[in-house]
């Protein structure tokens, strides 16, 4: 039977419907918009789109956006003094730098310099610190928009088996800690992991965060298992295409035969991480103006 497929981008569309509603009281009740700030470095191609659709979406969420583009020569020590700037900036709830930065920036020393309580991509060591040990803080938002998905399919993941394939600090790493803390036993896959296959075929849970395109097979599947795949690829044009196809991690045809349910490439993971940047923009404005965000807003 062929899988579900698994709408990111609807889930998506109504969080982000839910987080502007809710930006809408904050303004009533804080007499100031949420804001974001997102700090762009340099011409890369696909960080520009990526920065644009942040912008776009943050009006949507009647919040406000404020965007920074700096030359690709500027000085760490100029970045640096812009978000000391945005730090101490009472109408910024939320900082993002976007990366990749230029090999002369050190990304570490820029991302420790945003204030933890304004850090909503959650990449600052004492926000990953607060997650690992199980105090709220900021979460990443492509591993956070991934157990949304998971938990809206499965509910309880308490005993469930999960692999999660990837260890990078941004998505594997985080991935796995969530998926820990939801009580699920949690194997963490990766480039030096030994009978790859094997590994992911115990799993209930499967999470594909590795850049590498179609790589998970359908004959390494468990039945039933619900796949996650983080993976944005492009492959090389063929002839009559100008650009190559998007891919995931995971050989999405043909796991659907074996899957329970599945997140497509594109439409699965990729729309859930702008609308929980919005709403973890949305929590720092709560938190940062001294009130309380309503149970269940969200
Ligand atoms: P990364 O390059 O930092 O990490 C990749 C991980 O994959 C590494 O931990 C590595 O150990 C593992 N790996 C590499 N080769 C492997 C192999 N042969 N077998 C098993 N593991 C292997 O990448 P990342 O930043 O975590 O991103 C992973 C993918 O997710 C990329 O395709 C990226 O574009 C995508 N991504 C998507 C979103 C989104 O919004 N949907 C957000 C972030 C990243």
């Amino acid at each position: 039977m062929a899988a579900e497929r698994i709408d990111g981008k609807a889930f998506a569309a109504r969080l982000r419907d839910r987080v502007g509603a809710q930006a809408t009281e904050f303004a009533r009740a804080a007499g100031r918009k949420p804001g974001l700030a997102v700090v762009l470095v340099g011409e890369d191609p696909a960080s520009q789109v990526y920065v644009r659709s942040k912008g776009k979406a943050t009006l949507e969420a009647q919040m406000n956006g404020f965007e920074h583009r700096l030359d690709a020569a500027v000085g760490q020590d100029e970045l640096l003094a812009l978000v000391e700037t945005l730090n101490g900036d009472p109408a910024v709830d939320g900082i993002l730098v976007q990366l990749p930065l230029p090999s002369h920036i050190d990304e570490q020393a820029v991302i420790a310099a945003i204030h933890p309580d304004k850090d909503v991509d959650g990449f600052h060591v004492i926000n990953a610190g607060r997650l690992a040990v199980g105090q709220p803080g900021f979460v990443p938002c492509t591993p956070l928009g991934c157990m949304m998905l998971l938990t809206d399919r499965l509910g309880d993941l308490s005993g469930l088996e999960a692999v999660v394939i990837g260890r990078s600090n941004i998505v594997g790493k985080p991935m796995a800690q969530l998926l820990l803390d939801a009580n699920a036993t949690v194997t963490i896959a990766h480039s030096r992991t030994k009978d790859l296959p094997d590994v992911v075929r115990r799993a209930d849970i499967v999470v594909a965060a590795v850049g590498r395109p179609e790589m998970v097979k359908a004959d390494w599947l468990k039945p039933g298992a619900t796949v996650v795949d983080v993976g944005i690829n492009r492959l090389p044009p063929v002839e009559g295409e100008s650009r190559g196809r998007l891919v995931g991690d995971v050989d999405y045809g043909a796991a659907s035969e074996v899957a329970g349910a599945i997140t497509p490439v594109p439409g699965g993971v990729g729309p859930m991480t702008i609308a929980v940047l919005l709403r973890n923009t949305l929590v720092a404005a709560y938190r940062n103006q001294g009130l309380e965000l309503p149970e269940g807003a969200l």
